[in-house]
């Protein structure tokens, strides 16, 4: 029998998270944009369109998790959508 994965629906394999050092590396540099803009007096958070919209996307994408975590930084996204400052890491938003 074939190990292949039905096209619509990502296998195990293709939704692995990044290792602990790659995503410890990803929330550093996530929480060093989200304070510095603070910091620089700039809003922190996105309106709630902006974060609806920004899930609606990573809903239908390949890299996102029944966990709601993404593939490619590891984030809880969300979380991660909720902030002026994140970006989808293949810019999808
Ligand atoms: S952040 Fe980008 S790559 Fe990650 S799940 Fe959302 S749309 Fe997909």
């Amino acid at each position: 029998m074939d190990n292949v994965c039905p096209e619509e629906t990502p296998c195990a394999e293709e939704l692995k998270l990044p290792g602990m050092i790659e995503m410890a590396k990803n929330l550093m540099k996530d929480s060093g944009k989200i304070v510095s803009s603070a910091l620089q007096g700039n809003k922190t958070l996105v309106e709630d369109e902006i974060r609806e919209h920004r899930i609606s996307i990573c809903r239908v994408c390949p890299k996102f998790t029944p966990e709601e975590r993404c593939t490619e930084c590891g984030c809880f996204m969300k979380v991660k959508v909720a902030f002026v400052t994140s970006v989808c890491p293949i810019g999808k938003w």
